[in-house]
């Protein structure tokens, strides 16, 4: 990285749109996409954030845009999203975006949704087959 980079942000102290000058950066190594973190300095208040390239990279219909459930990929729980991926909870009737993936030391995927009504929420994610007839009791004939 030669050059200087700008943006304009949310900064999370000066709770307005700032001037962020790019930092540094990091990658995230457990994730199987190479979803990379960018740490950005508000000019303002000089308070660092470590934001996330991908969301950067969505384009702003205007601050506090409801998400369209038509837009939104129905959550399942054998699915894989992305960081950033819009998605509708059906049981919860609910509308959010995917902030974060986590994989657990047990294995299980599991993501991070930010939910319009209910806030921030941990769904599983990618669950295999094999996992889910582990639960089911098999009953011998
Ligand atoms: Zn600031």
């Amino acid at each position: 990285m030669a050059k200087t980079k700008y943006i304009m942000h949310d900064c999370a102290y000066c709770h307005k749109p700032t001037k962020m000058e790019l930092v540094g950066q990091m990658q995230t190594e457990d994730s199987e996409k190479p979803a990379q973190k960018v740490w950005y300095r508000c000019t303002r208040c000089k308070h660092s954030a470590l934001l996330d390239r991908q969301t950067l990279a969505q384009p702003k219909n205007g601050t506090g845009a409801k998400l369209d459930k038509g837009v939104c990929t129905h959550y399942s729980k054998d699915q894989v999203f992305t960081v950033g991926q819009a998605i509708y909870h059906e049981e919860w009737d609910d509308v959010g975006k995917v902030i974060a993936k986590q994989k657990t030391s047990d294995g299980t995927h599991a993501i991070t949704v930010a939910f319009e009504k209910l806030g921030e929420r941990k769904l599983i994610e990618h669950v295999t087959a094999s996992v889910e007839t582990e639960i089911v009791q098999v009953v011998p004939a």
